[in-house]
């Protein structure tokens, strides 16, 4: 099963995100900080990290950048989430290793289309009987 680790520091957010992904078969783990992620990560690394640019703390794109200087971590797929749609920020959150981003407030077939685009077979990967 595909596994994604949501790095998400507002709880209704989480629950959303986590929800949604979960009804499409993906795998959930959840992290309310920089610091949250990078013990998750050091567990076990998940196929995609939906990463929240506003953290507190180490930010969500300086996390990113971290994550691709790590030949561990560098080829996870990150997808930013944003409420700064302005002008420029795409570029920002590309140069900084995200491979796509969706914009705030979570729009739920946004975020279902953009995560099957860069991760797919979710569902068919799932193993019948498994939690
Ligand atoms: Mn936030």
């Amino acid at each position: 099963m595909r596994t994604i680790l949501i790095v998400e520091d507002n709880p209704m957010n989480m629950e959303l995100a986590r929800d949604v992904l979960e009804a499409n078969g993906y795998c959930v783990r959840e992290a309310a900080s920089a610091g949250e992620a990078l013990q998750a990560l050091q567990e076990s690394l998940p196929d995609l990290i939906l990463m929240d640019i506003q953290l507190p703390g180490l930010d969500g794109l300086e996390l990113t950048r971290t994550l691709k200087q790590d030949a561990d971590t560098k080829d996870i797929i990150v997808v930013a989430m944003t409420a700064h749609a302005m002008k420029g920020d795409r570029e920002r959150i590309l140069e900084a290793g995200c491979s796509g981003y969706i914009a705030k407030p979570i729009d739920t077939r946004a975020l279902s289309r953009e995560v099957a685009r860069l991760l797919p077979a979710g569902k068919a990967a799932a193993h019948p009987g498994s939690l």
